[in-house]
């Protein structure tokens, strides 16, 4: 019998920097194993506020690496990924007493001129009196700022970052925990354990990847075996969505009397999502959960702008994530570097391993070619950085073309209903296609769930995207779950069950 393979890389974690590092890794020659423990993008990379921004708030503890990389993101990303990310204009209201007016336009006046915009319109003042924008707030904003920056379905990048690796020939394991990697001279031997099913694996790796987000000390200490180790400090954020306080597309960035900003922003169609709060987080990442003091908080910072207080009663939702931010000593969580910190070692023949710590979903694909730039330090070049200009799953179509999609999906599938030929495009762009196959009306869509959610959908998730519960097609892959009762949720849980067993080798 042959012996199994040693992999070049293998990756601990399935956010979106383990998957972005994976992407890039094989997409350069190298032969890549990602295992994460749990559902892709069920840690923080689904937690965010969901902006692929510069961070106006990082000049002032003067990020200027950080936020002048973001920038430059926005547009590449936006060009990869048109279907899941896109533009929005952010609406900043000048509040007396609060930052200077000054002081706003300086740190907007650099936002616009460091990243390098060339399709993002510019900062603009608005007479809030007679922009829409005005309406729905208290009549003391006289005046705002407006601006560019983007917006990002957070889940569905790490879901695109993992198909796009495994098309190219990466190993990608879900529901599979990394419960110890041992050297064994200039290789790793790591063994796995399936959490669905209790099996174990061995496998083995020139090179690991930790890029277990909140765990990454976890996985040096438990997993890897080494002492002493705190490289991150945890910071709880947390979200809640309302239904729709206003129907401007823009968002707005609200500034607190405690020197945070929060934003609301328009959210699947018929909601706003606020956020976000900071606060150290001393438990277990799995169990981080919105507290009553971080509701009240953000009810009442949205209430000292908009004319209608947000109420308790108003939230149909709530999130939480933490933050692995590197630990710089900041004295406040709120003032900790959001930029990322890549550490590698592997002196003497031993086998490396490379850590990530910190960065932004809007950082991912920069974090990944500096942790290429290290691997191929230890292991060699392969090739040269190339996510720059390829376009994820689904995402082949020009970045102002959306509405221009929509109308050919619908062309090509006349039966569809405009809504959800909008909501196909929004997830999976050109890929949508497949998701359709053949059918020529609603019934060829099998079953259905509950408002537009099919069984058609459900199965090329499965089958292309590794979901397994309803919660991974509800609250990751889509946000359906905003709009199905708990009964239509149980029943499709229900109906996954059946298919696992069926689909979980089909994706690989
Ligand atoms: P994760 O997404 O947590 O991934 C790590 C994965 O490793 C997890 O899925 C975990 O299950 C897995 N894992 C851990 N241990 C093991 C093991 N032993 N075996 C196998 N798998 C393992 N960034 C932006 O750019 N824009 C924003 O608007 C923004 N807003 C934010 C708001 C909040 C409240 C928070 C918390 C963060 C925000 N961020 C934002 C930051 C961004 O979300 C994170 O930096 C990013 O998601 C971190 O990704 P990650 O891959 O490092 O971690």
């Amino acid at each position: 019998m042959d012996a199994p393979p040693i992999h070049d890389i293998f990756v601990i974690g399935g956010g979106i920097n383990g998957c972005g590092i994976a992407r890039d890794a094989v997409g350069r020659g190298f032969s890549v194993f990602l295992a994460e423990m749990n559902d892709l993008a069920s840690g923080t990379s689904s937690g965010s506020t969901k902006l692929i921004h510069g961070g106006l708030r990082y000049l002032e503890f003067y990020e200027f690496r950080l936020v002048r990389e973001a920038l430059m993101e926005r547009e590449i990303l936006w060009r990869n990924a048109p279907h899941i990310i896109w533009p929005m204009r952010f609406v900043l209201p000048y509040a007396k007493g609060l930052r200077p007016a000054w002081l706003i336009r300086l740190g907007l006046f650099l936002y616009d001129h460091i990243g390098g915009r060339k399709l993002l319109p510019a900062t603009r003042t608005l007479d809030m009196a007679n922009d829409p924008a005005g309406r729905p707030l208290k009549p003391l904003f006289r005046k705002a700022f407006e601006y560019s920056d983007g917006w990002v379905n957070d889940a569905r990048l790490v879901a695109l970052n993992a198909r796009d690796a495994a098309d190219r020939g990466a190993v990608i394991r879900t529901r599979t925990k990394v419960v110890s990697a041992r050297r064994e001279g200039d290789v790793w031997r790591v063994s796995l354990k399936n959490t669905a099913t209790g099996e174990t694996e061995e496998v083995k790796a020139r090179l690991l990847v930790n890029a277990a987000g909140p765990w990454v000390d976890h996985v040096l200490t438990d997993t890897v075996g080494m002492n002493d180790v705190h490289n991150v400090r945890l910071v709880q954020g947390s979200h809640i969505v309302i239904h729709k306080k206003f129907d401007d597309p823009r968002a707005y960035f609200f500034q607190n009397r405690d020197g945070r900003i929060i934003f609301a922003i328009p959210y699947e169609e018929e909601f706003t999502l606020i956020g976000t709060t900071d606060r150290d987080y001393p438990g277990d990442p799995h169990d981080v959960k919105i507290s009553d003091v971080e509701i009240d908080y953000l009810c009442a910072a949205a209430s000292e702008y908009f004319a209608e207080p947000v109420k308790r009663s108003d939230i149909v939702w709530t999130y939480s994530a933490v933050r692995p931010l590197y630990d710089d000593g900041a004295s406040k969580a709120q003032e900790a570097t959001r930029d990322y910190v890549l550490k590698g070692e592997g002196s003497g023949g031993a086998a490396p391993i490379v850590n990530a710590f910190g960065g932004k979903i809007t950082t991912y694909r920069r974090l990944s070619e500096s942790m290429l730039e290290k691997i191929e330090g230890f292991l060699g070049k392969r090739g040269e950085p190339w996510t720059a200009t390829a376009p994820l799953p689904g995402g082949d179509f020009p970045a102002t073309g959306f509405d221009a999609e929509v109308t050919k999906l619908k062309t090509a599938y006349p039966f569809l209903d405009a809504r959800l030929a909008r909501r196909l495009t929004r997830l999976y762009g050109t890929r949508a296609r497949s998701l359709l196959g053949s059918a020529k009306s609603n019934a060829d869509l099998g079953r259905g769930f509950g408002e537009d959610l099919y069984e058609a959908e459900v199965r090329y998730l499965a089958e292309n995207e590794w979901a397994v519960t309803a919660d991974d097609v509800l609250w990751r892959r889509t946000k359906r779950g905003l709009h199905l009762s708990r009964e239509q949720a149980a029943a499709l849980d229900d109906f996954m069950r059946g298919m696992s067993s069926q689909h979980i080798a089909a994706v690989e």
